[in-house]
């Protein structure tokens, strides 16, 4: 089995973390060799300690692919956003359009069931291919920027719904014009029903807060971004700081969309 060393402090879109060592998988067989382990896709919502137990792994390129079958598109774990989105455009396919400046695989798409607003991965799943097997859609747990997936997301399949959608394209854009520029993971906490997580961090003046070389984002209070050489522990307490004081003023329990890795 194919192994390398990753630096996460390059390779995540945060750039935290230190170098780690990373089984590439080839095969679902493969799998069974691994006890204790996190499947790691392009890291765009990860947050990776320097150190730790778990054992790091990533699918080949042996999974990156998208096949037509009638109509169904099947798409490989390892499989980049920006080829799924070009796929879409190039074959007039609609549901990919929030993919638009959306880092991710296929993989961590749909185990974060990715989105922008009411526009989700799951929208047009129709099953996914795990080591436990074939596994539709209804008998998976989701919700807003969730899934209860524990297997490792081999493919997944869609449904083919015509017309490909160049204005909810240019909507997501003009969506992300106030994205802070520098790195992140994306939205740090998901938004509490009813309240908008940015807000409540600003509320209790943690927009633009900074601890060492992390910072909630003073352009957007849930975008927590490195000015430089953040560090893993920088950022947790930032997030753990957050959670508290949100908690203590308002009785609103954050919880993190950003995956925390040890
Ligand atoms: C600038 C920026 C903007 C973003 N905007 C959005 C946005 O608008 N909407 C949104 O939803 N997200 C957004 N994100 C977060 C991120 O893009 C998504 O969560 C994305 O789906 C992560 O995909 P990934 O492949 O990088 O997964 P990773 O970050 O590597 O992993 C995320 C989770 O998925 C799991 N995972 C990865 N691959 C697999 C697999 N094959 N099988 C099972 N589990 C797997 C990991 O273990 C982890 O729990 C943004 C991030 C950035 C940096």
């Amino acid at each position: 089995m194919k192994r390398k060393v990753v630096d996460f402090s390059k390779f995540s879109s945060i750039r935290v973390g230190g170098k780690r060592e990373l089984f590439i998988v080839e095969s679902i067989d493969e799998l069974s060799k691994f006890k204790d382990f996190r499947i790691v896709g392009g890291a765009n919502n990860l947050l990776v300690s320097p150190s730790g137990d778990l054992q790091l792994i990533q699918l080949s390129k042996e999974f990156d692919y998208i096949n037509i079958e009638d109509q169904f598109i099947s798409i490989g774990g390892a499989t980049p956003n920006g080829k799924i989105f070009n796929f879409a455009k190039q074959n007039d396919i609609s549901g990919f359009e929030f993919l638009q400046n959306l880092p991710s695989t296929l993989g961590g798409m749909v185990k974060m069931n990715a989105g922008v607003k009411e526009y989700e991965t799951f929208n047009n799943l129709i099953s996914i291919t795990t080591e436990r097997g074939y596994i539709n859609k209804i008998d998976i747990d989701f919700g807003y920027r969730h899934t209860e997936i524990d297997g490792v997301i081999f493919e997944a399949k869609f449904q083919i719904k015509k017309g490909f959608s160049r204005e909810l394209v240019e909507k997501f854009k003009s969506m992300r014009s106030n994205q802070p520029k520098e790195p992140s993971a994306g939205s740090t906490f998901k938004n509490p029903q009813g309240f908008s997580a940015g807000k409540l961090i600003e509320d209790v003046g943690l927009k633009g807060f900074r601890v060492g070389d992390m910072a909630f984002s003073d352009i957007h209070a849930n975008f927590l971004v490195n000015l430089g050489g953040g560090q893993f522990s920088e950022a947790i307490s930032l997030i753990q700081m957050a959670e508290d004081r949100v908690f203590s003023k308002f009785g609103v329990k954050l919880e993190r969309e950003i995956c925390i890795v040890e």
